[in-house]
């Protein structure tokens, strides 16, 4: 890489990045080529436990055999059960990235010459900086992971000097898109899955690496359902911890820890 801020790096070569919505967009493509069918903007408002199991949302009712829950950070008032017993009362954080624009000065030369090789990197802080080139060679960065808090009005301002620590040399560029968004958090950092009732399967968790982990959970709770449980139970018999302090101190507990963090991050300890 192109930069004075590391003195050295580890390469992981079975990493990879990818395209996230993209990678959506196609999964949709292919439920819908096997006959499923997705309702956009219709979210369930409850669940009535029993067999079968009735999902409600605003509008309409549906009977199902079997339910998966996936909402993890977003997934608020529908299943207690999982929100608060299985110890979902996580704090959720929310990093924020954004992506330099194609149209300013970044052109191809400029951006190989950041990071050559292509790689995705990350750096090894609590608090960490991760950034990769897109295809049309913008430099999507990402950082300022915030613990249980609000966005800033200006995610921009947040991680522009995060990158411009990195690459000092991006001055000039301009930013098209930022973003944030919120993941679950759990006091392990591992995912919980499990069933509730005997018919409603749920994932979620990742602590903020779940691209991946959300293609494992899916095939293993397709096993489970159809009768191999062995992978599944592997998973849910990992210990799901409740984050001290109960729903009313979590979030500003979980927020000076990360603080304490932070302030070692900066200490370079
Ligand atoms: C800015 C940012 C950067 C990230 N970077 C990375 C990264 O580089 N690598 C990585 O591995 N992970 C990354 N993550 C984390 C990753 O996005 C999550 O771990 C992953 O999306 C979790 O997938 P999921 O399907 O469990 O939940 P989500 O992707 O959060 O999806 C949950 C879905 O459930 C829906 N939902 C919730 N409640 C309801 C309801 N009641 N009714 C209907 N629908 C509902 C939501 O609308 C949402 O679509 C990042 C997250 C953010 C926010």
């Amino acid at each position: 890489m192109n930069s004075d801020r590391y003195t050295g790096a580890l390469v992981d070569r079975g990493g990879g990045h990818l395209h996230p919505l993209n990678l959506v967009l196609g999964q949709a493509a292919a439920v819908e080529s096997l006959g499923g069918r997705i309702f956009e903007y219709s979210p369930v408002t409850g669940l009535e436990h029993g067999e079968p199991v009735v999902v409600r949302t605003e509008k309409g009712r549906v009977r199902a055999e079997r339910v998966v829950m996936a909402g993890n950070a977003y997934l608020k008032g529908v299943l207690p059960e999982i929100e608060w017993q299985a110890q979902v009362d996580a704090p959720w954080a929310a990093p924020r990235s954004f992506t330099t624009s194609p149209s300013s000065r970044l052109d191809a030369a400029r951006a190989r010459a950041l990071i050559p090789n292509g790689l995705a990197v990350e750096d090894c802080n609590y608090l960490l900086d991760y950034y990769r080139l897109t295809r049309d060679n913008r430099l999507l960065y990402g950082g300022g992971v915030n613990y249980g808090g609000s966005d800033p009005a200006d995610i921009t301002a947040v991680i522009r000097p995060k990158m411009l620590k990195t690459f000092p040399e991006l001055a000039d560029v301009k930013v098209d898109y930022a973003w944030s968004g919120t993941f679950l958090m759990t006091l392990n950092r591992l995912p919980q899955f499990g069933v509730v009732n005997g018919n409603v399967y749920y994932a979620q968790g990742y602590s903020g690496h779940g691209v991946t982990c959300t293609h494992l959970a899916g095939k293993l709770i397709a096993e489970v359902m159809h009768g191999q449980g062995e992978r599944f139970d592997a998973f849910a018999g990992l210990p799901q911890l409740p984050f001290p302090g109960g729903r009313l101190l979590r979030v500003p507990l979980s927020a000076i820890g990360a603080w304490y963090y932070q302030t070692r991050d900066r200490l370079g300890i």
